[in-house]
């Protein structure tokens, strides 16, 4: 349903992105992952229209929306920091976006996502007093209630640690199950990358290595740079994650 065709960036003749085709289909949690700097967020940016193409086409449901303004493409984003208003409560952040667009979701709509995310002590807390993870919960829901065609997440787990992180995967998939939501998540981690998707598009410098099921990408990737960078970047949690798609580490 969402198609991108030989997709290229450039900024003057620095080549960010080069020939990037992949399909994702609705209901999907495709991860983007490669090391800092290897074009992730410029990918994401393009895909929820904030930032043009040098070359080639994106596709949804068949539509060219290459040239489709963001407001218009209907698909939302989930800022790396979050980007929410302090002067105003949890709750007040969850339903800005209806002030103008009241009819996308029911008050009810609204208290289903609340109680699914575990928002409901804190919705009268203004943002700083809220938890890493409970904005990070926050954020997710005022992005949700907009009921975007496509869930757009950079680095979402990134300022988050242990528990919180693992509770927090955990919404994200039962989000996007939930609501069959197609939902692309860009990362750096593998084992983030590797545990949260249907599917991952690992990137090395701004061209695809590899994309493909977590279970053909452990165990066929598809070049070195696949195998080192998920190995090397693996290291303690090595075993853990191997044992989970039944592949033996030396
Ligand atoms: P990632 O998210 O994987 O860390 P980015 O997509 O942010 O990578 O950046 C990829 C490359 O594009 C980097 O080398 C970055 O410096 C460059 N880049 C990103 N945005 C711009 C811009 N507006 N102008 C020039 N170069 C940029
Ligand atoms: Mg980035």
């Amino acid at each position: 349903m969402l198609e991108l065709k030989n997709i290229t960036k450039k900024y003057g003749d620095l080549s960010i992105l080069n020939d990037i085709s992949l399909q994702i289909e609705k209901g999907e949690i495709v991860s983007i992952l490669g090391p800092s700097g290897s074009g992730k967020t410029t990918l994401l940016n393009i895909i929820l229209g904030i930032t043009d193409v040098t070359d080639g086409r994106i596709l949804y449901d068949g539509e060219d929306i290459t040239n489709v303004p963001l407001e218009k493409r209907g698909f939302n984003i989930v800022f790396q920091d979050y980007a929410l208003f302090p002067n105003l409560t949890a709750y007040g952040n969850i339903v800005y976006g209806l002030r103008n667009k009241p009819d996308i979701s029911t008050k009810k709509d609204v208290d289903d996502l609340v109680k699914l995310l575990g928002l409901e002590e804190h919705l009268e807390k203004k943002i700083d007093q809220l938890s890493g993870g409970q904005k990070q919960r926050v954020a997710l829901a005022r992005t949700m209630v907009m009921k975007p065609k496509i869930l757009l997440l950079d680095e979402p787990l990134s300022a988050l640690d242990g528990v919180i992180k693992e509770s927090i995967k955990d919404k994200i998939k039962e989000i996007a199950r939930e609501y069959s939501l197609t939902t692309i998540i860009v990362t750096h981690d593998p084992e983030e990358a590797l545990t949260l998707s249907d599917k991952v598009l690992i990137i090395d410098g701004g061209r695809i290595a590899q994309y493909g099921t977590p279970g053909e990408i452990v165990h066929t990737p598809a070049n070195n740079f696949v195998e080192n960078f998920i190995l090397n970047q693996l290291e303690i949690k090595r075993s853990n994650i191997f044992d989970l798609f039944g592949r033996k580490v030396s």
